[in-house]
């Protein structure tokens, strides 16, 4: 792909938008739904345990209880938990609104802890000081798709006497000092959206190795009724029970058959997304205005996001404006996330305020999402670097004309 040449106030244009994440499907993607198009089961079939069974294989766990989507994914893992009013679950505050909502849908409260500012991960130090008495669960989001520090939250988590959750939606296949993402929390729960490192279009999955509580989920998603359409099917028998009040959360067939086909590609587009992701880095060393956030060596990383800092000498404050100029230009740049303690529901609802969380806002202010996704090429990557090198040529010279 070429990328013209241009003036200051003319940025260098990518011959085709690139979005900051997209989906990969492929003609053996389409033949498995067909296939259960044509088969008994649209729904509550063999392919949900086929699917169940896979994804707890690629992240070194016994059990996985397929939802609806991710979102559902985290209120399973909530009610799992009994989370329930007057419990406090520390979430970190760059994230999606979900990782907070799914509290929030249990009546709990969550509570707010700062990010490393190297990484945007959730900060044991910030966690340590939310504690309280009241503390049920520490939620841990794998963000960008690199695991957070487990053996520090862990540890938090024990001496608190909370569970330590894993919201691992960016992160299917990371793993933190060779265990797998899925394994490194008692809940672990992964999306399977579009954007997401495999899809099912919508789609979620918790894993843990606790029997009890892949049962109780497993009744959760399905209305809180102890078996389910098949089971009495296979049974001969009509009679079930409620036992807890559910939802319908139920993931079908024709998604776990989609995600099984997908599930088969995903240590070859890791692969990819970890080259992609060093020729960014390389490239970036080059231009000291834009700093990636840091990969720890312990990790290994998935690359759900790859998120750049703008430096906060000049740069940042034209964020709005670079953001704009990229988009113009083909680079479908993104920002992943405005701090949800910022959000108004949650001012509103839980009196949170600026200056709860000054690293993330600060943070915030600063990054921006590159596209990412295993069928760009190393060529696409040079390109969008290009481009950002001159925008930023742009508004770094902007920047000394306002100082002077
Ligand atoms: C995508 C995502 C979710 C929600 O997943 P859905 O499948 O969209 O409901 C939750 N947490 C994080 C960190 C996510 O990226």
């Amino acid at each position: 792909m070429s990328r013209k040449r241009s003036t200051i106030d003319r940025p260098a244009v990518m011959d085709r938008y690139l979005p900051y994440s997209r989906q990969n499907i492929t003609e053996d993607d389409i033949r498995a739904v067909t296939e259960v198009l044509r088969s008994d089961w649209l729904t509550t079939g063999p392919k949900v345990e086929e699917f169940e069974q896979a994804v707890a294989e690629a992240s070194g766990v016994k059990r996985a209880v397929a939802v609806a989507n991710g979102t559902a994914a985290l209120h399973t893992a909530m009610f799992g938990l009994n989370i329930g009013p007057g419990d406090e679950v520390i979430v970190p505050a760059i994230t999606f609104a979900a990782t907070a909502n799914c509290v929030v849908y249990q009546g709990g409260t969550p509570v707010f802890a700062d990010v490393d500012p190297d990484t945007l991960l959730l900060d044991p130090a910030s966690v340590e000081k939310r504690i309280t008495t009241r503390t049920k669960a520490i939620i841990a989001v794998d963000y960008a798709g690199q695991p957070c520090d487990y053996d520090a939250l862990r540890q938090l988590a024990e001496e608190s006497r909370a569970s330590l959750v894993a919201d691992a939606c960016h992160a299917l296949g990371a793993r933190y000092k060779g265990a797998l993402v899925g394994s490194l929390a008692k809940l672990s729960t992964f999306s399977f959206h579009p954007v997401k490192p495999i899809t099912t279009a919508e789609g979620g999955m918790v894993t843990t190795n606790r029997d009890d509580l892949a049962e109780r989920m497993r009744h959760f998603r399905n209305h809180g009724i102890t078996t389910d359409h098949r089971q009495r099917e296979l049974q001969g028998s009509w009679f079930y029970e409620m036992t807890d009040l559910g939802f319908n959360y139920r993931l079908s067939d024709l998604q776990c058959a989609l995600g099984l086909s997908q599930l088969a590609r995903l240590d070859g587009w890791m692969a990819q997304r970890q080259a992609l992701a060093r020729r960014y880095d390389e490239e970036f060393s080059k231009i000291p205005e834009v700093t990636p956030l840091v990969t720890r060596p312990e990790v290994e990383h998935a690359y759900h996001l790859y998120v750049i800092r703008l430096s906060a000498n000049g740069l940042a404050k034209y964020r709005q404006e670079i953001f704009a100029n990229l988009r113009a230009a083909g680079v479908g740049v993104n920002v992943h996330y405005i701090p949800v303690h910022l959000h108004p529901y949650y001012q509103r609802t839980f009196e949170t305020r600026p200056g709860l969380c000054p690293k993330a806002e600060l943070a915030y202010e600063q990054i921006l999402s590159l596209p990412l996704f295993p069928a760009m090429t190393s060529s696409d990557v040079d390109d969008i670097v290009g481009v950002i090198a001159e925008t930023v040529a742009t508004f770094s010279g902007c920047g000394k004309d306002l100082e002077i």
